[in-house]
């Protein structure tokens, strides 16, 4: 018999059983019913006070445990899982995403490295998202905890590679001419915080302005670059943008990549909304241009639905990759033989110790085949432009910006009602229809003008989602619109 020691173990296997099953069976029954219930509510105050405890010091059953988390937190998701839900832009999550976390979890490798499974199944992983996005098998990649962190990675390379000194040694200030980045004004938020922490200053990332088709200007892209030369900046690296977080716009990436060529410069493309759209059969053509880029960052917890989080950078010369973040550590010496042989998969990234992220994204293409992701993909566009085309078609509706995937933005508009008051019925309209459980629907503003944004990455929407939605926002829209009318009156 076993020295009785103190672990984390279950003293009693069979009831530990009982209850994990029991979880899975709520899950369950709580997902396939999912569309019945309101997209979100908020917490309770109760429940909230409820979790202001002071630290457990002592053990609790575990049937208690998952009762209160089951009680007074899971049932309070965000609502990105239920088919109504359209904000910010996001994945659904998928059961077997969801049962591979589990798996992965118990799993409990450490993906840092090693010569054990999971991180073969990383490297698979990797494969199959080059193949998708058309880069060469000897490009590198690996996965991250979002698209930031890839885009910071990729950038990291493009620093590091174009600089013309030894950053890794010496730094940026070593650096005699300032780096500039460019990228359009629709670009995201974390390239910010990218150039803030890659040393360049937020200064150094330039925004080029973008027509009213949301895609960057060529022309003025150009013009930069050559004015920056001339003012002794360094221009090392383009940003293109396959789908922008406002509007889904798709830069010129082969204007970009040509001007990349003749200019000398790193391209860069942030692909975390666009890029898996290259699963669509329909795709659009734009998206092909994606293989010129030198790194690329995309979301497979967004268009592949995985669980948060997971995203992935992809950079076409490994040996660049590996010269921004490979480190010879003599504690962490790759071996010949045993556990250490199998190689570092944080020679690619910042973290050191890393999780099984790669198993939630291997069962689910498994299970599915990347085609149906595809379909599902198309499916979202082609609901995005009948919703675009509703909104064409409705009197009091306004679209924002032109729709290429699937993200739509519109307003509600009203004769005789000024552009503040305007603004406020709209915001109000949205907030109704998050806090009644109806439909989630974000705000924004595209070239100055207000309004909401519909971002429908989501496996589970309907048609009839959408219609019921949009009349549903009409009618209190109308009717918020009277009570205004009534008051001036
Ligand atoms: C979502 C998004 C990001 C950030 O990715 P995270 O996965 O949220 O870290 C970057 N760029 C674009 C275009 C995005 O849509």
């Amino acid at each position: 018999m076993a020295e009785s020691i103190e672990t984390l173990d279950p003293g009693d296997w069979t009831e530990y059983a009982r209850i994990a099953h029991e979880a899975v069976d709520r899950v369950i029954a709580r997902t396939a019913a999912l569309r019945h219930r309101a997209v979100w509510q908020p917490m309770p105050e109760a429940g909230r006070a409820a979790l202001h405890q002071p630290l457990p010091r002592s053990p609790t059953p575990l049937s208690l445990v998952v009762d209160e988390a089951w009680d007074t937190i899971l049932a309070y998701p965000m609502g990105n899982t239920h088919p109504r839900f359209w904000m910010w832009y996001m994945g659904a999550s998928n059961l077997t995403g969801a049962l591979a976390d589990f798996l992965a979890a118990a799993d409990g490798s450490n993906l840092g490295g090693g010569n054990h499974a999971a991180v073969e199944v990383e490297r698979q992983v990797i494969v199959w998202l080059k193949d998708m996005m058309g880069f060469p098998a000897s490009a590198s990649g690996t996965l991250t905890s979002g698209g930031s962190v890839a885009n910071l990675i990729g950038l990291a390379v493009a620093r590091n590679h174009m600089a013309g000194g030894d950053i890794r040694q010496d730094g940026v200030a070593a650096v005699s001419r300032p780096m500039r980045i460019y990228a359009s004004d629709q670009v995201h938020g974390c390239h910010q915080k990218a150039v803030e922490l890659l040393g360049l200053g937020n200064g150094a990332l330039c925004r080029v302005p973008s027509g009213a088709d949301c895609r960057i200007d060529l022309a003025a892209l150009e013009k930069a670059i050559g004015a920056d030369r001339a003012e002794g900046f360094q221009p090392i690296c383009i940003i293109g943008n396959a789908g922008t977080v406002n509007t889904g716009a798709i830069d010129d990436l082969a204007g970009l990549a040509e001007l990349c060529r003749t200019e000398g410069l790193w391209f860069h493309i942030d692909g975390c909304i666009g890029a898996l759209a290259r699963l669509c059969q329909d795709r659009p053509a734009a998206l092909d241009a994606i293989e010129l880029a030198d790194s690329l960052a995309l979301d497979p917890h967004k268009g592949l639905h995985a669980p948060f989080d997971v995203g992935c950078v992809l950079v076409r010369d490994a040996r660049l990759h590996l010269q921004s973040f490979a480190l010879h550590s003599e504690y962490l010496d790759p071996a010949a033989r045993g556990i250490a042989a199998g190689g570092w998969l944080f020679d690619y990234g910042l973290q050191t110790s890393r999780g099984f992220r790669a198993l939630k994204v291997w069962m689910t293409l498994k299970e599915h085949g990347a085609d149906r992701f595809g379909r599902i993909l198309s499916r979202n566009i082609a609901q995005s432009k009948r919703l675009a085309a509703r909104v064409d078609a409705e009197p009091r509706l306004k679209r924002l910006a032109p729709v290429e995937l699937d993200i739509v933005c519109f307003r509600y508009e009203h004769e005789g009602i000024e552009p503040t008051a305007l603004a406020e019925l709209n915001s109000e309209v949205m907030m109704q229809l998050q806090e009644q459980g109806i439909a989630a629907f974000s705000d924004t503003t595209v070239h100055d003008e207000y309004g909401l944004r519909a971002a429908i990455c989501n496996h589970r929407t309907t048609d009839a989602d959408l219609d019921m939605a949009i009349d549903a926002l009409i009618a209190k829209a109308d009717a918020l619109a009277r009570v205004g009318a009534a008051a001036r009156a």
